[in-house]
């Protein structure tokens, strides 16, 4: 479904991605795992169209989408939840989630926006009862919610999350994974999950890439990647 074969991105004479290739099939959820500073969001942001690769190719469902930009991206189906949440601290849950209709609402049918609002409230109800609360006071994991959420308003058919356990205690962590787990089964979103926190991450995950100095160095299942030797001593302390 989404495919993205030797890419190259540099920033300047730093390469940031060397000869990375990742595939995602519908209905899947591929785990990018590896160390900060080993081209992770780096490869989100080129996946969501917001970096230019000087190198490589990335199709989406049979199309070649390399230098479309992120706004035709969108529009495609590929939506990025970025790291950090980036929520808008002095808007209402509500009026965070509502933005990320941003680009159908105004071909939306009456009722068509307040009934997507609903499954995403459905899919969090602690956002529900918190609606009119401004995003600024609301709890890291709750914000994470509402960054989910706001992506889910855009209707994707691939989900692009960096990072979504930063900073998170670990209860809120399994919270929030198995949300994701329960919108591939239940909706057959298609998701990429950056993160640091590998053993969650391949936990979940169907495919899953490690990633070392810009390079993806090995890749398999969740199951085979969390018991692989190399994986374990890099990640898991030798353990
Ligand atoms: P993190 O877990 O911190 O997000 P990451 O694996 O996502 O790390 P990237 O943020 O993609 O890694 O960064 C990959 C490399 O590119 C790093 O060496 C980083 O220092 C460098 N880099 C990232 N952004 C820039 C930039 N705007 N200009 C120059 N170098 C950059």
């Amino acid at each position: 479904m989404l495919e993205a074969s030797d890419l190259q991105v540099r920033y300047g004479p730093v390469v940031a991605l060397d000869n990375v290739s990742v595939k995602m099939d519908g209905g899947e959820i591929v785990a990018i795992v590896g160390a900060n500073g080993v081209g992770k969001t780096t490869l989100m942001r080129t996946l969501a169209g917001l970096l230019q690769p000087v190198a490589g190719t990335i199709t989406f469902a049979g199309r070649d989408v390399t230098r479309l930009g992120s706004h035709h991206l969108i529009r495609q189906g590929i939506t990025l939840v970025p790291e950090g949440r980036h929520l808008f601290a002095d808007l209402t849950v509500d009026e965070n989630l509502r933005l990320g209709a941003f680009h159908w609402r105004r071909k939306a049918h009456r009722g068509e926006i307040d009934s997507e609002l609903a499954k995403v409230y459905a899919l969090f109800p602690d956002l529900l009862r918190r609606k009119t609360q401004l995003a600024g006071t609301l709890s890291g994991g709750q914000q994470q919610m509402v960054a989910v959420g706001r992506g889910l308003m855009s209707r994707p058919t691939c989900l692009l999350l960096d990072e979504p356990s930063l900073g998170l205690a670990p209860l809120v962590i399994r919270q929030i994974f198995r949300t994701l787990v329960s919108l591939r089964d239940t909706s057959g979103l298609s998701i990429i999950l950056v993160e640091q926190d590998a053993e969650a991450a391949l936990r979940i995950a169907d495919r899953g890439y490690v990633m070392q100095r810009a390079r993806v160095v090995l890749s398999g299942t969740g199951a085979e990647l969390r018991a692989n030797k190399l994986t374990r001593e890099i990640y898991f302390g030798g353990l």
